[in-house]
């Protein structure tokens, strides 16, 4: 059923506490973790706890879970205090741009010179 755990997911492992990860913030819809492979200072990820494929599936089908991401990542911004330098908030959609997960998650990245694509 839409927005149910996936057994092959590893997002959805994290989400049920199978899998560890430095879990930043977790409110009743979502969970923030710091990302294994860190591109910036800052680099958590934000991630619904319901299962869908990609931000697109996420906002059609739970558009307030999506809003709930989006606040979550702009307050780890001020949290991580990352605000007053600017940070970026991304979210990676299809293989051809780069997406390795198939559960929607935001990347938060800051603290530091980010290189600028758009
Ligand atoms: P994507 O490339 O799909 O937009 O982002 C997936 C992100 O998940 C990557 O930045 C990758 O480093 C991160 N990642 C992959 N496996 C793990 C893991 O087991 N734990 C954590 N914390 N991050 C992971
Ligand atoms: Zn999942």
């Amino acid at each position: 059923m839409a927005g149910e755990p996936q057994a092959d997911c590893l997002f959805c492992k994290i989400v049920a506490g199978e899998v560890p990860a430095t879990i930043v913030r977790e409110t009743e819809t979502t969970v923030a973790f710091r990302d294994i492979n860190p591109q910036a200072p800052t680099h958590i990820l934000v991630i619904p706890k319901v299962h869908y494929a990609n931000a697109r599936e996420l906002a059609t089908a739970e558009p307030a879970i999506a809003g709930d991401v989006l606040r979550e990542a702009g307050e780890l911004a001020a949290e991580e205090k990352v605000d007053t330098t600017g940070y970026r908030i991304v979210f990676n959609t299809g293989p051809g741009a780069g997406q390795t997960i198939f559960h929607a998650h935001a990347h938060l990245l800051g603290g530091c010179d980010l290189q600028r694509l758009v």
